[in-house]
């Protein structure tokens, strides 16, 4: 069997693979997990097949889709240690599924924290993540990773199974120097672990347009950073920020809200992206 057979059906027409992004930035605080699950719910609310994956002891992913961390029989600790595939793994949200928003979530703890630790002894410890994905990856049309705030052994196994990385930001004073060790590693990555990784956009998250620095912080960054800059804003919204107290992503709390209402375009906004992929 040659490799193209791997990736063919019987009709001869190719099999379908998940795009798999990381939601990434090490600067704690940015927006990455409300990212990572408004976007999950936004794609699935428009038809997508999506898995998420918690790469963070936090677990605020995890919580923040309606499934309690400290109850996890199984965890993505476990898929790293490779005692459970992504299929034993996983677990749904029924508050989700009832929102026409459902994804499957492979959720973190506390627990997570320990295996920074533990695979530093193991071979091919940046590809434990990697290697568990390929067995579930058509079953998913997108595959979302929510990275800790830091360029840690996690990101890394993140990074090294990612097609590509969304980078959420405030537009901030010290936004385009914070983002120099992330495209460093980005590029160190793509150079010996992973040719596939790229950059998939820059977003502009808790905006707010009446302050003048953010509008100007937003023209540097589509000048320095030109279309890897995502058409989509996600505007500061006191809806996103309730959401997580009730167990749902905003896009399932509120649909209504403006901040709901922006992950649902750019859900589209990445449908049509990797449709150029
Ligand atoms: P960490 O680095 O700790 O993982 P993070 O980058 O994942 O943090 P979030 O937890 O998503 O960041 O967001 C930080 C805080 O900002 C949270 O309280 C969240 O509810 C709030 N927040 C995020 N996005 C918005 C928004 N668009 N409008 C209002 N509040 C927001
Ligand atoms: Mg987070």
């Amino acid at each position: 069997m040659t490799d193209s057979d791997v990736n063919a059906t019987p009709a001869g027409t190719t099999q379908h693979m998940a795009k798999i992004f990381c939601v990434a930035n090490q600067k704690g605080g940015v927006g990455k997990t409300t990212t990572t699950v408004n976007l999950a719910a936004g794609l699935a609310k428009v038809g997508q097949r999506v898995l998420m994956i918690d790469l963070d002891p936090q677990g605020n992913a995890t919580m923040g889709s309606g499934v309690d961390k400290r109850k996890l029989a199984l965890t993505v600790y476990d898929v790293l240690l490779e005692s459970a595939s992504i299929a034993e793994a996983r677990v749904q949200s029924e508050k989700l599924i009832s929102a026409g928003c459902g994804y499957d979530i492979l959720g973190a703890n506390r627990e997570l924290a320990g295996a920074e630790v533990e695979l530093v002894e193991v071979e091919r410890r940046e590809r434990r993540l990697k290697a568990a994905i390929a067995a579930v990856e058509t079953e998913y049309d997108f595959v979302l990773i929510d990275c800790p705030p830091s360029l840690s052994m996690l990101t890394l196994n993140g990074l090294c199974c990612a097609h590509g990385v969304i980078v959420p930001m405030q537009c901030e004073y010290f936004a385009l120097e914070g983002l120099t060790d992330l495209v460093n590693t980005i590029k160190q990555v793509k150079a010996n672990l992973n040719d596939d990784l790229q950059i998939i956009g820059l977003l502009r998250v808790m905006f707010d347009p009446r302050i003048t620095l953010q509008q100007q912080v937003s023209e540097q960054l589509k000048g320095h950073f030109g279309d890897k800059v995502f058409d989509t804003v996600i505007p500061r919204n006191v809806r996103l920020a309730e959401a997580p107290s009730y167990g749902v992503p905003g896009v399932v709390f509120d649909i209504q809200s403006r901040g709901a209402q922006a992950f649902i375009a750019f859900a589209q906004e990445m449908v049509a992206r990797i449709a150029t992929m």
